[in-house]
């Protein structure tokens, strides 16, 4: 695919910094399941958040391309630092889609500064893949509403200054009864669960909210009321991109630390990058990777041309995440016991690759909307 000088800037400049400030750490970070602040300011200070925030609002206003190309490259540093630009690609989209003026003001700035951090809130107890099994509420009340409910899995929930929250504004309307609430998470009402301890990706904050009582002024609603569940979907495509785009990453880092250990591994006299097994093995990586690179740009073309984008994010989120779990493993196979390892990197990669098969919509969902489209809109 053909890149600009401008996505080929984007890249250099992001390789460069995840080579210097986040892979040095990413071992350190994911040992201690630490938060970095640190690298979360310099993102913000790089232009690194809001990569589709046009200028006249603050972001530089670049295109899908360039933020698939800034996911790869922050997820080859480690993956979890590149979803905290996913989230705020995330909830920038709804800002600059559906955000009044005021609230475009309120938040749009401080969150591509790397002011403030943010969450992205659907998931609770009874509402996994099956968003209608939704049970937070918010209720009118004469100056505003009143949050009741809870969520769970949520990343950033311990450490987030603002959650957009999916509630339920009509009990009997389905998917028509939900609304977005931009919720203050320092407010009374709001508690916080403990910090999950996860099986990769630990230096992402995951946690639970609690809102109980929660009171909340006119202007928390984004959108229409009623309008929250089509406007979460809506911007779903491109974080599916985005996940892709994570797992391409965590699949490039995963062939390049194989590709250097089998030039260095001597077994049998030689090394071991001169025997077919593991040459087959570096072969499908390298092979896999480009087909999933190949997938997210084709997504991302759709998206930035106004075409019908839906199925190809569904391609490219399934298939980059299957591989990125199929690929890293190999990548674990050809350090053999070594990539079994703690502080070998290629260990970190498997397990940080198993959760792009589950968020963003699970691999199954994505499988489901794929076949629906076919269906819909035939084979081509
Ligand atoms: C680390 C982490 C971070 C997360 N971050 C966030 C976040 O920031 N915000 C947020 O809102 N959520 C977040 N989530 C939640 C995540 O999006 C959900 O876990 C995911 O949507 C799946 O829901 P579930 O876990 O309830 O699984 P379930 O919906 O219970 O699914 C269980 C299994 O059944 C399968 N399944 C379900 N329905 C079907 C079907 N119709 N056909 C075929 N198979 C089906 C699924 O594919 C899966 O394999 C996070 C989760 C994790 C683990």
């Amino acid at each position: 695919m053909f890149l600009t000088e401008t996505h080929e800037a984007v890249r250099e400049m992001t390789r460069q910094f995840a080579e210097d400030v986040i892979r040095p750490v990413a071992e350190e970070l994911d040992r201690d399941e630490r938060f970095p602040d640190e690298i979360y300011r310099q993102m913000g200070e790089l232009g690194l958040f809001g990569i589709g925030v046009p200028e006249e609002l603050g972001g530089p206003g670049f295109d899908t391309l360039s933020y698939s190309i800034v996911m790869e490259e922050l997820s080859r540093g480690y993956a979890s630092i590149a979803d905290q630009c996913g989230l705020v690609e995330l909830i920038s989209t709804l800002l600059v889609r559906h955000g009044s003026k005021e609230q475009q003001k309120k938040w749009l700035v401080s969150a591509i500064k790397s002011e403030i951090k943010v969450a992205y809130c659907i998931t609770e107890p009874e509402a996994g893949t099956d968003v209608s099994g939704l049970r937070t509420v918010a209720d009118k009340t004469d100056d505003g509403w009143l949050l009741n409910g809870g969520k769970i899995w949520i990343h950033n929930a311990p450490v987030a200054d603002v959650g957009f929250v999916l509630a339920r504004t009509d009990k009997d309307a389905g998917h028509r009864g939900m609304s977005i609430f931009i919720v203050d998470l320092n407010a009374e009402g709001v508690e916080r669960g403990p910090k999950e301890h996860k099986m990769g990706q630990r230096a992402s904050q995951v946690g639970a909210l609690n809102f109980d009582n929660v009171k909340l002024p006119e202007d928390a609603l984004l959108g229409r009321e009623g309008r929250g569940f089509h406007m979460m979907m809506s911007v779903l495509d491109k974080g599916r991109v985005g996940i892709a785009s994570l797992a391409v990453g965590i699949g490039q880092a995963g062939l390049e630390a194989a590709l250097d250990y089998s030039q260095q591994r001597k077994q049998f006299g030689q090394q071991i990058a001169d025997f077919q097994g593991v040459q087959w093995m570096l072969a499908d990586m390298a092979k896999d990777i480009e087909a999933a690179r190949l997938l997210v740009q084709k997504a991302t073309f759709a998206i930035d041309n106004g075409l019908e984008a839906t199925k190809a994010c569904s391609m490219a989120k399934c298939f980059a995440g299957d591989m990125a779990v199929a690929r890293t493993a190999d990548a674990v196979q050809i350090f053999g016991g070594s990539g079994y390892i703690r502080g070998f990197e290629v260990e970190r990669l498997y397990r940080d690759a198993k959760i792009t098969q589950i968020y963003e919509g699970t691999n199954q969902i994505q499988r489901m909307i794929i076949a629906r489209e076919l269906i819909k809109h035939g084979a081509r």
